[in-house]
């Protein structure tokens, strides 16, 4: 199924999206995404979900209006991605036997249609990066890569918005990549059972990153994975395409749906 955030009398409310995404049929769950995960993962049942509403994109909330930890984050996660980026961002990285981990703060998730703000006082180099973000459904640590794919509540997308700049110039990246709406997220999240993980051209597969970031360290329900871009972000092109006020960036991915923001 799939399960949306949104925006109803003022009030953010969760519930069920039709196939064709145009309506939606409200969940009581008063604690919204989060509780119901615990919920589920506790071996509950999912509750009846009400008559069903037009749903309007302006609508839709972040799947988590309110995230309690960070976003982890993967870098360098596809070969033509390490390639376009091997002059600039990867030049000095070492060969890679392990994933690269970062973590954007809670507080830039946006949702699916919200704009993004260009921060032109603090960088001029913004870029664009679509991702497969996983949602944790029930944590653990020390997560083997055998179990990984049960502790997978389900998938939704991540524009991970990058100052390259920024980025490059303090040899870790949470400042260039954390920037205040800097991490579009939705626009709902699919179940599991829905979903099969694509993973071409990926160097660490989803049950790798599971394993990864679990390594003495409890990932809780309702924790983000963004899986890392594929090849395609404007510093991979010929000259660097960098993003203006003004530009919007749709990223759409078989089986989810898309994302669409206007940078301001
Ligand atoms: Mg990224």
């Amino acid at each position: 199924v799939r399960i949306a955030s949104f925006r109803r009398d003022g009030a953010p409310c969760l519930g069920l999206v039709s196939d064709d995404g145009r309506e939606v049929r409200p969940l009581d769950v008063p604690g919204g995404l989060l509780s119901l995960i615990e919920l589920l993962a506790q071996g509950g049942e999912m509750p009846p979900a009400a008559a069903a509403l037009p749903l309007e994109r302006a609508d839709l909330l972040a799947p988590f209006p309110n995230f309690r930890r960070n976003i982890w984050c993967v870098g360098r996660n596809y070969h033509a991605h390490a390639k376009e980026l091997s002059s600039s961002v990867f030049k000095d990285a070492p060969a890679q036997a392990w994933p690269m981990v970062f973590t954007k703060v809670p507080e830039c998730v946006v949702g699916p249609h919200d704009e993004v703000r260009v921060p032109g006082d603090v960088s001029d180099q913004i870029d664009y990066e679509a991702e497969l973000a996983i949602v944790i459904g029930q944590g653990g640590r020390n997560i083997r890569r055998d179990d990984a794919m049960r502790h997978i509540f389900g998938y939704t997308i991540v524009n991970d918005v990058t100052a390259r700049d920024v980025q490059v110039r303090h040899q870790q990246w949470d400042l260039g990549k954390s920037f205040d709406t800097f991490c579009p997220m939705g626009p709902w999240v699919v179940t599991a059972d829905e979903m099969d993980a694509p993973t071409a051209d990926m160097i660490f597969d989803i049950p790798s990153l599971i394993e990864t970031v679990s390594r003495g360290i409890t990932l809780y329900p309702g924790d983000v994975i963004a899986t890392g871009t594929p090849a395609g972000v404007g510093m991979g092109m010929q000259p660097p395409r960098w993003l203006r006020a003004g530009d919007r960036v749709r990223i759409e991915i078989d089986g989810i749906g898309f994302i669409d923001n206007h940078f301001t």
